[in-house]
């Protein structure tokens, strides 16, 4: 596991806390010599809203911590829209922030996760990505009474439950109530398809993929 917590030299002064050559102090630290480290996780949540989508605007109050949330939600809009540049008072901010490759890293977690963005080569991994491959089973390979099963266990899942089914992101019981509704739907459709109303069955297939195109990509089937 890659270590972001330990204090890392500037990278501009290299932890002399002066311009090179000079008794001048470097600017990009404020001769501080070093940044702090931070858990990633704690940088993750900042950026995002309780119901775990990305927030409209991170603003920075100047000190490490939120200079550092700023960029992260910022290189996430880039991601977003690759048109889009990094505010040059945030660019000013970072530099020399000895942690920026892994602030990045963080940032392309929360674009993979939150606005299911995907990166073929990732910078690298912090443990952010939940990956739960598996536990989700393939609703659309279920029987009818399976499915109602599964919406009766899940439509209201405790927070415990619903993360053994669906992972600890955010918003998981959410997630989960999503999965039994869309089992519901299912199930319906099912039942009116061997009734012959193809008309109503539509509608509840309508429903089950706007519902499934709002899971996150990772437990899709
Ligand atoms: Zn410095």
């Amino acid at each position: 596991m890659i270590d972001t917590t330990i204090p890392l030299n500037c990278t501009v002064c290299h932890g002399t806390g002066h311009l090179p050559g000079t008794s001048r102090s470097c600017l990009a630290c404020g001769g501080e010599r070093s940044f702090p480290g931070f858990e990633p996780r704690e940088i993750y949540n900042s950026v995002l809203n309780k119901n775990g989508s990305l927030r409209k605007r991170v603003v920075s109050s100047g000190d490490v911590g939120s200079i550092r949330a700023c960029f992260v939600f910022h290189t996430v809009k880039k991601y977003a829209d690759p048109e889009l540049h990094q505010p040059v008072s945030v660019e000013l901010a970072v530099h020399g922030d000895p942690y920026i490759k892994h602030l990045e890293a963080v940032a392309q977690a929360v674009a993979q996760q939150v606005l299911h963005i995907a990166f073929k080569e990732p910078i690298m991994d912090l443990g952010l990505i939940v990956s739960v491959e598996g536990d989700v089973p393939n609703l659309d390979a279920m029987t009818e009474g399976e499915l109602s099963a599964f919406w009766s266990k899940y439509h209201r899942a405790s927070k415990k439950a619903a993360v053994a089914l669906v992972g600890d992101r955010p918003h998981s019981v959410g997630v989960a109530a999503t999965l039994a509704a869309y089992a519901l739907d299912k199930s319906c459709a099912m039942k009116l398809r061997k009734e012959g109303d193809i008309k109503g069955a539509m509608v509840y297939e309508e429903s089950m993929d706007l519902r499934y195109k709002t899971l996150p990509v990772d437990i899709r089937w």
